[in-house]
Parts: C-alpha cells; sequence; structure tokens
C-alpha cells in the first residue's frame, strides 16, 4: 500500500491515543480538571474498568455558557493565559488536550453551570463530532459522563489487560488523589460497590486510615512543616516497624501535584538505611512545596514527572529531614552488644537460598550497608550446641544454658528459619504439605489482585494453596501450606499475592516468596509457649542447615559466653 494522508478523524485518535492512553489516564485528567476548578467535592463513578462509564461530578466553578464548546477544541486552556513559555504553572492541566482527545475517543456528555448562570450547559459528544447542545437544569460545578471508551479505538482496547485490572488503576489513581489532597472529599464508587470516601477535613492521617486502618496510621510520623529555604517538606511517614516488600507505598505531592520521582522516593529509603530490613520499604505520604519557577512540569506526557532545577538540593533535604524524625522516633540502644566474635558472621549473612541440589548461597552483607555479595557455594550444615531450656522471657525469648554460657532465643525467628527450610525443601521437591481447612475460609481478593491469581494459580499450588474460584473476586480457601496452620490464611495469601505483584522474578524472588509465608506460618513473640512447645522447636531448629539467623539475616539466638559473664560481674 502506498503512503497516504490520513483521514482527519483517524489522525485525532491517534494523538489522542497518547493523552488518554487508559481509562485510569481519563479519570486522572478528569479529576485533575475538577481540582484545577477548585473543587472541595469530586466523586468518581466508574464501570466496568471506565470501558462502560466514567462519570466524574464536581462542585468547582463550572464553565461558562459561551466557552463549553470551546474548551473541546484542541489546546483550548483556560490556564495558561501569563505563561506563554510553560514556566511558572501553578495548575494540574495546562495543554488543552484532555477534554478533545477524551471525547473523540468514547461518548461524552458533559453538564456544566457557573455560579452566574441560572442554567447549565448540556454537551454530547461521540467520537469527537458535537451531537447536542442543550440548556438545562443544573447545579453548580460540571458533570462529565464518558462511556463507550476506545469503542472504536480497538487498538487502544487491547492495550488493556481487562476491566478488572483497569478498574485496580483507578482505584489506585484516585487514592492518590484522596492522599495529595485531603482537603477535597472525594467519592469512588466501582461498578456499584459501597462508595469509597475520603474525609475532606484536610486530615492526612484519617485518609491513610482508610487504607492501613486506624491503628497503622496513627503509627505514622509526622513530618511538622519544616523550611529549608524555599523549600518546605510536611507529610507522614510509616515508622520503621510499619513496611512492605515493596516501594509502591511512597506518594510525592509536589506544588499539589501527584508526581513519581525515583530519585527522591531513593533519598527516603536511603533515610530510612540500618531502620529496616533487607527488601522491606517504608511508607510515606511527602508534600513537597518549590518556587514554581524552579520546576519544570512539561516534561511527560501525562504529566506524571517534573524536572527540578536544582534536584539535589531537594533531595538532601527530604533524606536529612526524614532521617531526623527517624532518629528522633527511634528507641534508645541500652544494651551492650555481647556478641562473641565466633556469632559476628552469622549476624552479617543476610540472604541465603537453597538450591535444588541442596547446595546454599550466601550473600554476606560486609559492613551491614553496602551488600557485597560473596558466594559460598556448599555451605555444609551449622551444629547448634546442646542447649536446656530454662524457661520463656517476655514471651518472646527462649533462655537455654549451653556447653559455654547463656543462649537467648528469638523464638519468632527460631520458628522463621525452622519454617523456611522446610517450605524451601517442599516447593523444590515440587510436593507441598498441605493442611485441608476444616471450615473453607472465604477471601475477597482486592480487584488489583485479581490478575495475579489467576496469573499464578500453579505456583500458588506448588506453595499449597488449594484455592476455589468462588466469582466476582471471591476466593475459597481450601487448604494452606501446611506451615501456616495458625496463621491467618488471608493475610498470607494477600500478602503473597502483593509479593507476586511487584513483578520481580528470578530465584532471589522466589526466596522472598518462602520467607513471606515462612514469616506468616511462624509464632510470633508475644505468645506463651508450653516446655514441650519450645523443645519441639529447639530440636527442629537443630536439624536446621542455618539455624544462627533467621530468612532475613537477623540473628535467631545471641550467645553470652561463661567468660563475658564472669568478666562483666567482675570475676576476673
Ligand atoms: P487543560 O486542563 O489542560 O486546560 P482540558 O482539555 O483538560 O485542558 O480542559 C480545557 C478547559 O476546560 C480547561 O482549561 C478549563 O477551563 C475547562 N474545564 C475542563 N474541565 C473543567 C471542570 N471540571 N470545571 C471547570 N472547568 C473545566
Ligand atoms: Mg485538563
Amino acid at each position: 500500500m502506498g503512503i497516504r494522508i490520513l483521514d482527519p478523524d483517524v489522525a485525532a485518535k491517534i494523538a489522542a491515543g497518547e493523552v488518554v492512553e487508559r481509562a485510569a489516564s481519563v479519570v486522572k485528567e478528569l479529576v485533575e480538571n475538577s481540582l484545577d476548578a477548585g473543587a472541595t467535592e469530586i466523586s468518581v463513578v466508574v464501570h466496568g474498568g471506565g470501558l462502560d462509564l466514567i462519570r466524574v461530578v464536581d462542585n468547582g466553578t463550572g464553565i461558562s455558557a459561551d466557552e463549553v464548546e470551546l474548551a473541546f477544541e484542541r489546546h483550548a486552556t483556560s490556564k495558561l493565559s501569563f505563561a506563554d513559555d510553560l514556566t511558572g504553572i501553578t495548575t494540574l492541566g495546562f495543554r488543552g488536550e484532555a477534554l478533545p482527545s477524551i471525547s473523540s475517543v468514547s461518548h461524552l456528555s458533559i453538564i456544566t453551570r457557573t455560579k452566574d448562570a441560572q442554567f447549565g450547559t448540556f454537551l454530547e459528544w461521540q467520537g469527537g463530532e458535537l451531537l447536542r447542545k442543550e440548556i438545562r437544569g443544573s447545579p453548580i460545578g460540571t458533570t462529565i459522563d464518558v462511556s463507550r471508551l476506545f469503542g472504536d479505538v480497538p487498538a487502544r482496547l487491547k492495550f488493556i489487560k481487562s476491566r478488572n485490572s483497569e478498574s485496580g488503576r483507578v482505584q489506585q489513581v484516585v487514592h492518590q488523589y484522596m492522599l495529595g489532597y485531603p482537603d477535597v472529599r472525594f467519592r469512588l464508587i466501582l461498578d456499584s460497590k459501597s462508595p469509597q470516601v475520603s474525609g475532606g477535613l484536610g486530615k492526612l492521617r484519617d485518609v491513610l486510615a482508610l487504607y492501613y486502618g486506624s491503628e497503622t496510621a496513627s503509627k505514622f510520623l509526622e513530618i511538622k512543616s519544616v523550611g529549608e529555604g524555599p523549600i518546605t517538606i510536611s507529610g507522614l511517614i510509616s515508622p520503621p516497624t510499619v513496611t512492605r516488600g515493596n516501594r509502591s507505598g511512597i506518594s510525592l505531592v509536589i506544588n499539589q501535584r501527584l508526581v513519581q520521582n525515583r530519585s527522591l522516593s531513593f533519598a527516603i529509603e536511603e533515610a530510612y538505611r540500618g531502620f529496616l530490613q533487607i527488601r522491606r520499604y517504608p511508607m510515606a505520604v511527602i508534600f513537597i512545596t518549590v518556587p514554581y519557577d524552579d520546576i519544570d512540569v512539561n516534561v511527560h506526557p501525562s504529566k506524571a514527572e517534573v524536572r527540578f532545577r536544582d534536584e539535589r538540593i531537594i533531595f538532601s533535604a527530604l533524606q536529612r529531614v526524614v532521617r531526623e524524625l527517624l532518629l528522633a522516633a527511634s528507641p534508645l540502644n541500652t544494651i551492650d552488644n555481647p556478641w562473641p566474635t565466633e556469632n559476628q558472621d552469622a549476624r552479617h549473612i543476610s540472604k541465603e537460598f537453597s538450591r535444588a541440589d541442596g547446595s546454599f548461597n550466601l550473600v554476606m552483607d560486609v559492613d551491614a550497608r553496602n551488600l557485597t555479595p560473596v558466594q559460598v557455594p556448599l555451605i555444609p550444615k551449622e551444629q547448634l550446641p546442646l542447649l536446656q531450656i530454662l524457661g520463656q522471657l517476655h514471651e518472646t525469648y527462649i533462655v537455654t544454658e549451653g556447653p559455654d554460657g547463656v543462649y537467648l532465643i528469638d523464638q519468632h525467628a527460631a520458628h522463621e528459619r525452622v519454617t523456611y527450610e522446610r517450605l524451601n525443601r517442599d516447593f523444590h521437591a515440587g510436593d507441598p504439605s498441605v493442611q485441608w481447612l476444616l471450615e473453607a475460609t472465604l477471601v475477597d481478593v482486592p480487584l488489583g489482585l485479581m490478575e495475579t491469581i489467576s496469573e499464578n494459580a500453579k505456583l500458588l499450588e506448588r506453595f499449597g494453596f488449594q484455592l476455589e474460584d468462588f466469582g466476582r473476586g471471591s476466593y475459597l480457601v481450601r487448604g494452606v501450606p501446611a506451615v501456616l496452620v495458625g496463621a491467618s490464611p488471608r493475610n498470607a495469601l494477600l500478602e503473597l499475592l502483593e509479593e507476586l505483584n511487584s513483578g520481580l522474578g528470578g530465584t532471589e524472588f522466589q526466596e522472598r516468596l518462602v520467607s513471606t509465608l515462612a514469616c506468616h506460618g511462624s509464632v510470633r513473640a508475644g505468645q506463651n509457649l508450653a516446655m514441650t512447645e519450645m523443645q519441639s522447636l529447639l530440636r527442629s531448629l537443630e536439624e536446621c542447615i542455618q539455624p544462627h539467623t533467621c530468612p532475613h539475616g537477623r540473628p535467631t539466638m545471641i550467645h553470652w559466653s561463661k567468660a563475658y559473664l564472669d568478666r562483666e560481674f567482675g570475676r576476673r
């Protein structure tokens, strides 16, 4: 076929595809318009992942009757009157592309009214063509309905994995705005489910509580607005005890704009150095304001990134603020480290995983900061000394006497090690020990994870999960990996799915999944153990190949030698 010029309407669709590439980006653009219009209440209703319906209702300024049609012209915007050169932009939108783009790939209707107008203006568009324009009664503000999104753009439809996964993305987008704008009251209704409402009272902690529960939210540490020259930083960060397995818990709001910025996220992670175990990540919602002229917002098609005039200043200010808060909030380290040298190595082992042939790889964390991998194949089994149990301490530690002094065992860490090695063995043998539940548990899987569950059905089975699809995102858990007896099948499954969803791969990843399960299947601190339970735990630990550390690299035991005790008591 020879070269030809595209029909104008085809060209319009192709250009549109760049701005609104998926349903979630339509939601994002419409919500941003509502925020730019000063709305204090925004409601988002979505059906079928946004392909069937997206409705955004706001109580913002509205558009005056004589300008509504114009708003649908490409590059028509009310937001760039001064800044022709795209600097100093204070609004979320500025390209005048969203409305024309969306209306050219969907069926769109808008009804909008300003406070000075008596009636609203109603417009209906189909594939970029104006079908109807009417005067109608309307409250002040704007309502936009988008239906049959991408109905005539099969290429875009193919790009969308499924309605469910798109619903998940829409939810993510709206959640981010709820966090970024705690002053605004958001309402999100997905497929007629019960509405998710954010307070709108300006309390960020209340919004956090929606996702993490009020107990967890109450533990977040507050960065009281601090100024560093023209930069201000405020927000909430998770304490070291509240972590997650991936980086998705960090939200950055820069000059009221939700952005992704790897280097600033890294600044936050860096501040947690030494506070978090390896491969655990903090959660944070950080608000940064900088002079508008110091950032360039016109660098990304969906405006998801900004560029700073001088990123280093913000990086180090952010890192310092977070670090100082963590240090101020951390308990004093009162115990002098009594580690004898023979255990020193164990403490620095940060990771190990078994291969199918039973050999082990070790990665030593040499200075506990810089991961320096040291391959030590075929680690021989470590021997534990013969230990006699004296009792339990604080429902957390098992106190034992050995041939040379006192050994204190962390019951959770020890159990994690035992569970981890068992799971690993079973997993590699492809022979999981399944515990069938007397009463199957019904688990509602969040939208964003539903794909994950179907994509990983085989893997989940190989771990010992026996699941039955109950429809509409519910699963009946009939059996669990035997190690999970007594644990919540729901929590273990959901955390595993989250790990799977993080999209990593490889042996290291598998090892992490096993550690996750091991953690769930292990006795907690705060659990009273009978003597027989302690004995059986100790016996199992003795059988482990690496009994000195838990799968995350923490020690399972500490040892005070007889010589050390004598010295401390001034006997020598
Ligand atoms: P941009 O936001 O980049 O200006 P859009 O195509 O998203 O471009 O919107 C075009 C114009 O329509 C905006 O500049 C604004 O004047 C008006 N507009 C769009 N949505 C709303 C809304 N919800 N409330 C008030 N005005 C709106
Ligand atoms: Mg816009």
